[in-house]
């Protein structure tokens, strides 16, 4: 028995009939990026999500990056961000020589603590990008509540919540419409994902979407004119060609992670030593992860129990980011996002798992406790 993360090359085998014809007819076309199927692929997701505009671009990171760049982010500007994520947003905050402001998240959605976000401005701050971790996102009516208080920006990082809803301010709206800027990325990992690098950017605002479409490309507004200053991040036509014959079906995939999920949820209850992952009341989430917390320090040797038994496992995140090597300029006190660090496990949640597999991983680690 093995039993990975993901499972790849099956999930490209079910769709394989649909994706070689659309591949091939990108080659023989001979426009490789920016092509029609770029376009239509931004038409389509706009029309899904309900936003005004998508703008395609190389990848997640450089979507968060293009984000801050339309919003004038600069030198002396400081961005709030989860001390407990991924380090994709804190890179090009770094990058346009701003500076990232570590906030802790809450224990129980994992997501940035309000009163925390509250306490961490002052008036050098100029946005806050929440990112929407595992799937889901939490307390957004307080915190946009917050950053319109204090006439700040919200970005959105939606890179693992792609196509979960949330309710807001009593609507039901897709998670990256909510903001000024929602960002994403395509990762072959990701809810929605390509076969290489992929990102965009979703936004309401007329103005902000033409200037992120500028950066995006140099920042022309046509060819050989160049208004603002920008960067190469473009998506290209074969990337966007697979993720037109995906994005029909995402909602069916977030489907059967759901069904898998609930069975772990059913399964795993009222086992000691374990917390299961919970929903924020005012969140679909998508289980972009299903992330369990490992209580009194046997985290790692579940892990390795799991493992010994054919079954991955992976720790998102071992670190807080102000600890890295990197990011250690930027001191703090995490309390909480310390301790997930030490207790955080996710388990396998994708649509090829059958029950029979689920069964067993739960067995295993009821057996390990
Ligand atoms: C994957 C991810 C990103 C970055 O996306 P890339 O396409 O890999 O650049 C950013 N933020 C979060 C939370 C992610 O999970």
């Amino acid at each position: 028995m093995k039993l990975e993360m993901m499972n790849l090359p099956d999930e490209y085998l079910a769709l394989e009939k649909d994706i070689l014809p659309a591949l091939s007819a990108v080659l023989k076309s001979g426009v490789y990026i920016q092509g029609e199927p770029v376009r239509l692929f931004e038409q389509e997701l706009a029309n899904f999500l309900n936003v005004k505009h998508v703008i395609s671009c190389g990848n997640g990171t450089d979507a968060l990056q293009i984000a801050l760049m339309a919003l004038d982010i600069k030198a002396g500007d400081e961005v709030i961000v989860p001390a407990f994520s991924y380090v994709a947003v804190a890179e090009v905050i770094c990058l346009l020589g701003a500076k990232p402001v570590f906030v802790d998240v809450e224990p129980q959605y994992f997501q940035l603590d309000v009163a925390k976000v509250a306490q961490a401005i002052n008036k050098s701050t100029k946005a806050i990008v929440p990112v929407h971790l595992y799937g889901q996102a939490g307390y957004l009516d307080e915190l946009f509540a917050l950053a319109e208080e204090h006439g700040l920006k919200v970005v959105e990082d939606c890179a693992q919540a792609l196509g979960a809803k949330y309710l807001f301010k009593g609507e039901s709206r897709f998670l990256g419409s909510l903001g000024s800027f929602g960002c994403t990325s395509f990762f072959p990992t990701k809810n929605l994902a390509c076969f290489g690098d992929g990102g965009a950017l979703f936004t309401n605002n007329d103005g902000l979407a033409n200037k992120a479409r500028m950066i995006a490309n140099h920042g022309q507004p046509k060819k050989y004119q160049h208004d603002l200053l920008g960067v190469n991040s473009r998506l290209d036509s074969l990337q966007a060609a697979v993720l037109q014959v995906k994005l029909p079906k995402l909602q069916a995939y977030l489907q059967a992670k759901e069904y898998i999920a609930q069975q772990y949820l059913n399964l795993l209850q009222k086992t000691p030593g374990l917390v299961l992952p919970a929903v924020h009341p005012n969140a679909q989430h998508t289980w972009h992860q299903f992330t369990i917390k490992v209580k009194n320090g046997h985290r790692d040797a579940l892990k390795t129990h799991l493992q010994e038994k054919g079954i991955s496992s992976m720790v998102y995140y071992p670190q807080t980011i102000a600890t890295q090597k990197a990011y250690q300029a930027f001191t703090g006190n995490f309390p909480i996002s310390e301790t997930l660090c030490a207790e955080v496990l996710s388990l396998p949640v994708h649509p090829l798992l059958s029950l029979q597999d689920i069964r067993y991983i739960c067995t295993q680690i009821k057996n390990f406790f």
